[in-house]
């Protein structure tokens, strides 16, 4: 008789003859770090994690995984602030060694394998003068990114990152790899513009690109006690933008400053003028904000490390009302914030849907504001994660679905993915799951369940 050590280990042994790549189980020297997430509030052990190096790689480790019965995590960055990259119990598919560009300027399109980060894209394409939108921090993983949405420094005139995919190619929960584009089903290509890793295993994606040769970025700082005039007036500036002035407030806790990224796409003097009132009519204690490349612009924020405590949450809206603002003004100027408070526009071509369309669900917001709380020390757990909590409750009443930005929530209730959807998209998002993952075996991720019915003919 089997045990589960022995069939651990048959499983093991198993999966090191097909996975092209690196298997690593609980015990090995590896397994401790590459089990690590962004987040240090997630520590989960998975069963096994396999890095494959090809497609044909994990096609052969999914179909184990069927075999076994086993639910598959996916790590592309890792950056999750939920942690879905890995899953207790789980045999994770770690694409880190899958990190293979290509650019193909004829047709202005990118080829991304799926466990690139965007600090291997953008110097890739912008070699060319040209980029994909994507987030506003390098280090952060394209996979979980684009399949979730995409909200960066070039949202106003390029959209979402999510609406630049043009084709995929995936490994499905049984093991096919198939090619998923505008000809080849696009109800899929549709699901897999924000409805995040749900529906296989992405071992590549294609990107739209757009020129980006004329970039006018930079941060603008301003003091802690001056929030409430300059938050006010950049939201007005924000209001009044044309789509290639993107801004983007953060009241910094960890900084103790406001800090607004700015970024104009175009003509460098067109968005000189366009910022005279954040410049002129207040006091910038700092002011980065120049002439640039992309690669410059993506470098604006820095990195954030790996290894400190994330509990994020937020809700799109179509305006910040006043009462919220003065709270969230004298909170902040008091210190009574536990953590950041980010204002993102989502303006321009993001507010519409690409050609084919896309799962993302909140084209009717103005802005995606989050709490964001970072801390280190576990004895702050509770508070930090109360306060990210009433600070998004604070902004229901204004929500325009009832949902979040799902690409930056920790925890998610099913009402609040539903909400982030629409019951429409939503219900066409569980018929895609029950037809392409019927078990559900992609299940660390914002969770589209599928349906009995679809369960039944899989
Ligand atoms: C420091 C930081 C900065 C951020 N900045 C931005 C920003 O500017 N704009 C923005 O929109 N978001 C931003 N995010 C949020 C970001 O979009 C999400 O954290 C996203 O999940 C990161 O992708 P990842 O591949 O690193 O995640 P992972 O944790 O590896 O994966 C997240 C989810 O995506 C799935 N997934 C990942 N790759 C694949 C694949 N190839 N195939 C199938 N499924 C896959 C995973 O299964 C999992 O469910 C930021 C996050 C952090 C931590």
């Amino acid at each position: 008789m089997y045990t589960p050590r022995m069939l651990q280990q048959s499983l093991i042994e198993a999966l090191e003859r097909v996975a092209d790549g690196q298997v690593i189980a609980p015990g090995a020297d590896e397994y401790d770090e590459a089990r690590r997430t962004f987040n240090a509030l997630v520590d989960r052990r998975p069963a096994v994690i396999v890095q494959p190096r090809s497609a044909a790689g994990i096609s052969a480790v999914v179909k184990l995984a069927a075999e076994a019965d086993l639910p598959i995590a996916v790590r592309g960055g890792g950056h999750s602030a939920a942690g879905h990259s890995m899953g207790d119990g789980a045999l994770v598919v770690d694409l880190r060694l899958m990190r293979n560009v290509e650019v193909d300027v004829q047709r202005r399109s990118v080829r991304a394998e799926g466990g690139t980060l965007w600090l291997d894209v953008d110097p890739a394409t912008v070699a060319h003068g040209l980029a994909t939108p994507g987030g506003t921090f390098a280090d952060t993983g394209v996979g979980g990114l684009a399949l979730g949405g995409g909200i960066g420094h070039l949202v106003g005139t390029c959209g979402l990152t999510c609406d630049n995919l043009l084709a995929a190619e995936l490994v499905t929960a049984d093991g096919r790899p198939i090619r998923v584009d505008a000809e080849h089903e696009p109800d899929l290509l549709w699901g897999l513009r924000g409805g995040g890793g749900n529906f296989g295993i992405v071992t590549a994606f294609e990107f739209q690109l757009h020129d980006v040769s004329s970039l006018l970025g930079g941060h603008l700082v301003y003091p802690h006690a001056t929030a409430g005039s300059v938050l006010r007036r950049a939201l007005q500036v924000m209001e009044d933008a044309p789509p290639e002035l993107v801004l983007m407030p953060l009241l910094s806790r960890l900084q103790s400053a406001i800090i607004i990224t700015v970024c104009y796409r175009g003509d460098p003097a067109i968005g000189e003028r366009l910022l005279k009132p954040l410049r002129n009519e207040l006091q910038p204690t700092e002011d980065s904000v120049r002439p640039c490349s992309y690669l410059d612009m993506q470098a604006t924020n820095g990195l954030l490390q790996f290894g400190l405590r994330n509990y994020w949450k937020g809700h799109f809206v179509r305006e910040i009302p006043e009462a919220v603002l003065d709270a969230t003004i004298d909170d902040y100027v008091a210190g009574r914030l536990l953590g950041s408070v980010l204002i993102e526009p989502i303006a321009g071509v993001a507010r519409r849907e690409p050609r084919g369309g896309a799962a993302f669900g909140q084209r009717d917001a103005h802005y995606n504001v989050s709490a964001l709380a970072i801390w280190e020390d576990p004895g702050e757990d509770s508070s930090r994660i109360a306060w990210a909590r009433s600070y998004a409750s604070s902004l229901e009443p204004v929500s325009v679905s009832g949902g979040g930005y799902l690409n930056y929530s920790t925890e998610e209730t099913g009402e609040r993915i539903l909400a982030a959807f629409g019951d429409e998209k939503f219900s066409r998002l569980v018929g895609l799951k029950s037809k392409w993952d019927p078990d559900n075996r992609f299940r660390f991720n914002h969770n589209i369940p599928p349906s009995p019915a679809g369960r039944a003919q899989g």
